[in-house]
């Protein structure tokens, strides 16, 4: 299947913010070998970003090729057309991804030829803060019963992220879906009851029960749920491997499959699920990373028609 064409011009402006780095160029495998297009070439080839970030990798190419795939770790990038002869890729960087230099290889796959580029990314160590929670034991100590629907409904997790839009739904910069103060941070190492717990994975935002949850850019429902952990819950697939989960919600007003435009209104504040009170855990994840939802805020991605 051919690369699905983004008729729309696009432009990318910079991350302004340590968070982010801009890669305007790459260092192509063609030039090692004296012959192919020349290309600009960035820092000794190379992005770095911190864990839990997310990095816009932007490489220039010849013509229009039929797809640009990027491979990082594990996980493959699907890069797309932002403007002439440029394309743009969001690389996830793990909360738990170990600090060190990683290969990030490109194919440019053209009619007649595939090109091949290789990059440097360096994950940089991000100094997490810890968190102590004190919750219910029933919520933390499962019963068997107990833990094999928490198994289910990961499962039912990891297949929503399984399938996606191939193709940018977002538009533009990102919003918050809901202000309020942060009560329990991205990256927070847990330590729930006394014992060491799973990193905290998303954002929680405290506001009030009620409240209404928008979308942080237009997707579509992959999933509405109600989970013992998470509560009353959405997500959004964003395409192109981009999700956002609004979770803890007191009412879903959203449905499974339902296009939804950035601010739209999916639920309200609740506390359902284990929460020790009225927030939204706010969570985004991107080619099968884990990031930290504001990471997203200081990018944008101006899509014209
Ligand atoms: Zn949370």
């Amino acid at each position: 299947m051919n690369f699905p064409v983004f008729s729309s011009r696009a432009t990318v402006r910079p991350w302004f913010v340590a968070l982010v780095l801009v890669l305007a160029s790459v260092f192509p495998i063609s030039l090692l070998f004296k012959e192919g297009p020349q290309y600009s070439v960035g820092a000794g080839g190379q992005v770095s970003g911190k864990q839990g970030e997310v990095v816009l990798v932007t490489i220039p190419v010849k013509d229009r090729p039929d797809r640009v795939k990027g491979q990082f770790l594990q996980r493959t990038l699907t890069f797309f057309p932002i403007r002439e002869h440029t394309y743009a890729g969001l690389l996830g960087l793990d909360m738990q991804d170990r600090p060190g230099r990683y290969e990030l290889t490109i194919d440019v796959v053209y009619p007649q030829r595939t090109e091949r580029r290789s990059l440097t990314v360096l994950v940089m160590k991000e100094e997490y803060p810890e968190q102590r929670l004190t919750l219910p034991s029933n919520m933390v100590d499962l019963d068997k019963k107990t833990l094999a629907r928490v198994q289910t409904e990961s499962k039912a997790v990891h297949e929503a992220f399984a399938g996606f839009v191939p193709h940018p739904l977002w538009k533009g910069r990102f919003v918050e879906p809901v202000r309020g103060k942060i009560s329990g941070r991205f990256g927070s190492r847990r330590i729930i009851n006394g014992q060491p717990r799973k990193p905290h994975s998303g954002e929680d935002i405290a506001a009030p029960k009620g409240t209404p949850v928008v979308a942080m850019n237009d997707g579509m429902v992959r999933l509405t749920a109600d989970h013992f952990f998470s509560g009353k819950g959405v997500i959004v697939d964003h395409g192109l491997g981009l999700f956002s989960m609004y979770f803890h919600l007191s009412s879903v007003d959203v449905e499974h499959g339902q296009v939804v435009k950035k601010g739209q209104v999916i639920g309200k504040v609740g506390s359902t699920g284990r929460a020790t009170g009225p927030h939204l855990h706010w969570g985004v994840r991107l080619n099968g990373s884990r990031v930290d939802p504001y990471s997203l805020l200081e990018l944008s991605v101006d899509a014209q028609s």
